[in-house]
């Protein structure tokens, strides 16, 4: 016997929790009447270094997601030459919004419309969601049910800024399927403003199964693909 040729037999850990986490994907999408291909899955590899993100890249991925300006900033200049896109879905200080556009593709953490604002450019166009905050604390970042449309609208106002859809974090104390029930029912709302702005940004490692079920179209996927985050620097 020669040596096999299967692709998990020399694959890495990494190469095989994201092969993983891929099938789960497919099999979620399927069960949903879904097709996998409608889905966009973002590989959150913050507090990781720009070596991991490398290794991703050299496996096929293409999107990757930070929550932390500089840390984001420091590795998407360190690894141009890979042509990743970059989503930023961490709370974002206006102060530091419009560096943001220069290397972020996509921005999931808009929540308030004075970062709208100053997201506002006549030099290209970055897409964006609208945050949804689903808990009762705004310390949690996004905005509140009441506040959406108004929101929704100032960011269809902006220059520069396209409109994808709506973001979401499942709260820790409430069942994801409950919860996402919840961001499609803002989602429909936020369609009735801006039809084409029909993406959903949610899922992550533990509920990216119920996400798909109830229509997210990008998934944030972290550790059940990376691995645990180093702890804090
Ligand atoms: C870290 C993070 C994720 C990924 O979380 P995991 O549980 O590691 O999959 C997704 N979305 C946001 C906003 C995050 O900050």
């Amino acid at each position: 016997m020669t040596t096999s040729t299967s692709p998990t037999s020399s694959s890495s850990p990494l190469a095989e929790r994201l092969e993983a986490v891929r099938g789960g994907i497919a099999d979620a999408a399927r069960a949903a009447g879904r097709r996998p291909e409608e889905l966009t899955t973002i590989v959150v590899t913050k507090f990781h270094p720009a070596s991991l993100v490398r290794e991703l890249a050299a496996l096929g991925v293409e999107d990757v997601g930070e929550n932390r300006h500089q840390e984001a900033q420091e590795k998407a200049a360190e690894l141009a030459d890979l042509g990743l896109r970059w989503h930023f879905v961490g709370q974002l200080q206006s102060k530091k919004a419009r560096q943001v556009r220069r290397y972020a593709r996509v921005i999931h953490s808009l929540d308030r419309s004075s970062l709208v604002d100053a997201l506002a450019s006549d030099e290209g166009v970055v897409d964006g969601f609208v945050q949804l905050n689903l808990t009762d604390d705004p310390a949690r970042g996004g905005v509140s049910d009441r506040d959406l449309d108004a929101l929704v609208e100032r960011v269809l106002e902006t220059q520069g800024l396209r409109l994808l859809g709506v973001m979401a974090v499942a709260p820790l104390d409430e069942e994801p399927a409950r919860a996402f029930e919840r961001v499609r029912r803002a989602s429909d709302r936020v369609r009735a403003l801006a039809p084409e702005a029909t993406a959903i940004s949610a899922g992550m490692s533990q509920d990216y199964r119920e996400a798909i079920a109830a229509g997210a179209t990008h998934l944030r996927i972290g550790t059940a693909i990376t691995g645990n985050r180093p702890t804090l620097r």
